[in-house]
């Protein structure tokens, strides 16, 4: 069944006319909820943009410069060399910015190695390219680590890239220096690039600080995946980028340079006073709002994490650390008449108007992930109703086993 499908199935099961809101657990979009309204400073800069008149034109194809230079020096921050504006394409979202790799890439016969349980946009987009995937694991067990020999297993000589998601979703984890420069090292032997989605970068509240996957750019060439969507909290915006972490430019005979251009030259472009107001975004968004976020996200994880344990047809492997999801298995044999994950969904959304997104939609099945990146009401709300329906289809054990 495809993603679609199965979203379908789930809305389909809402009871809308119910008593109770429904409460959206699936997809990590709280921009809606007024306490995760983004910083004034954005906005104003978005308002004094396009108040201007200066952004009314059609955009160039790869970004307009004094965009690409502010997120230039935005990334370079962080990293232990500097990144030139000519090596940032503004994208519509980190979705065109998957779109642009993604069909780059895709030549006959090549092949990209994606994680599971990952981000089904990298799925889909690979499949209308005609694009092979082949997937390796994320260790549960080990913080979902990336399965280093997974990932060794599968490449071969056709291989072009691996994807890494960091901090992760759906599992709400964040790579150590450690783990990233393993990756960086296995890349380099495997002679293949490094798809570094970091559209959640910086959004981290555990003890694992984030690394962007650039600063080991030296071992292996990185593309970096960004996005205004998660950390400013303006999914609608449509911002994102392409960066081309390379410093010691092995890409530049591949030319993957050109051929992003030659792409954007082709598609449609983020919108133009968006794109004038970028360098107002990036520079002067405050350090209160960014903390304020972490704070809610903080707040919200441990609610869901504590609430979760009490819920016995529930694991949770690993408290998220960041994102806004966390990734927990179901315990079907604690359950009656409830077969796989899509119809605990499925089932959980009829009877007690709470949306999850099934994990066999993300590569694992009998698994779910949850957002805890809605108001806290909301929040407990949710859990709660989760945890009456665990009880209301607990298995009854029989007499004879007590
Ligand atoms: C949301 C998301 C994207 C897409 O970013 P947009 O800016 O919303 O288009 C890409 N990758 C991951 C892992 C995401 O969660």
């Amino acid at each position: 069944m495809s993603i679609r499908a199965v979203r379908y199935k789930i809305s389909a099961s809402v009871d809308d006319l119910g008593p109770r809101p429904v409460l959206p657990l699936a997809h990590g979009d709280p921009s809606v909820f007024p306490e995760f309204r983004t910083a004034a400073d954005a906005e104003d800069a978005v308002a004094d943009a396009l108040r201007s008149g200066d952004f009314n034109c059609y955009p160039a194809g790869v970004g307009l410069p004094a965009a690409r230079r502010a997120v230039a020096d935005h990334l370079s921050h962080d990293l232990p060399y500097k990144l030139s504006p000519d090596d940032i394409f503004l994208t519509a979202g980190g979705t065109q910015a998957i779109e642009v790799v993604i069909s780059i890439l895709a030549q006959p016969g090549t092949n990209i190695l994606l994680p599971r349980p990952g981000y089904p946009n990298y799925e889909a987009r690979a499949a209308f390219n005609n694009l092979e995937v082949r997937h390796f694991d994320l260790i549960p067990e080990k913080g979902w680590e990336i399965d280093l020999d997974s990932v060794e297993a599968i490449a071969d000589k056709n291989t072009a890239a691996m994807v890494i998601i960091n901090p992760n979703n759906p599992c709400g984890s964040v790579y150590t220096y450690e783990h990233l420069s393993k990756v960086a090292e296995l890349a380099r032997k495997l002679r293949i690039l490094v798809i570094a989605d970091e559209v959640y970068g910086k959004l981290v509240f555990g003890s694992t600080p984030f690394v962007p996957m650039g600063c080991f750019g030296h071992i292996a060439p990185i593309l970096t995946i960004g996005s205004l969507s998660k950390r400013w909290i303006v999914p609608g915006w449509r911002l994102g980028w392409v960066a081309i972490c390379d410093p010691k430019m092995i890409l530049q005979e591949s030319k993957i340079a050109t051929l992003i251009t030659n792409f954007l030259n082709v598609s449609t472009d983020p919108a133009t006073f968006i794109q004038g107001a970028l360098p107002r975004i990036l520079k002067n968004t405050k350090e209160e709002f960014f903390k304020r976020i972490i704070n809610l996200l903080t707040e919200t994880s441990e609610i869901c994490y504590r609430e979760l344990k009490d819920i016995k047809c529930i694991t949770c492997p690993h408290k998220p650390e960041g994102s806004m999801f966390v990734m927990v298995k179901l315990n079907l044999h604690l359950l009656e008449g409830i077969h796989d994950d899509v119809d605990f969904c499925c089932q959980l959304a009829k009877e007690e108007s709470v949306i999850l997104c099934p994990g066999s939609v993300l590569g694992m099945e009998n698994w779910v992930r949850i957002t805890f990146a809605i108001g806290t009401c909301s929040l407990l709300d949710g859990l709660d109703r989760i945890k009456s329906f665990c009880l209301m289809h607990k298995k009854k054990i029989p007499l004879n086993v007590i």
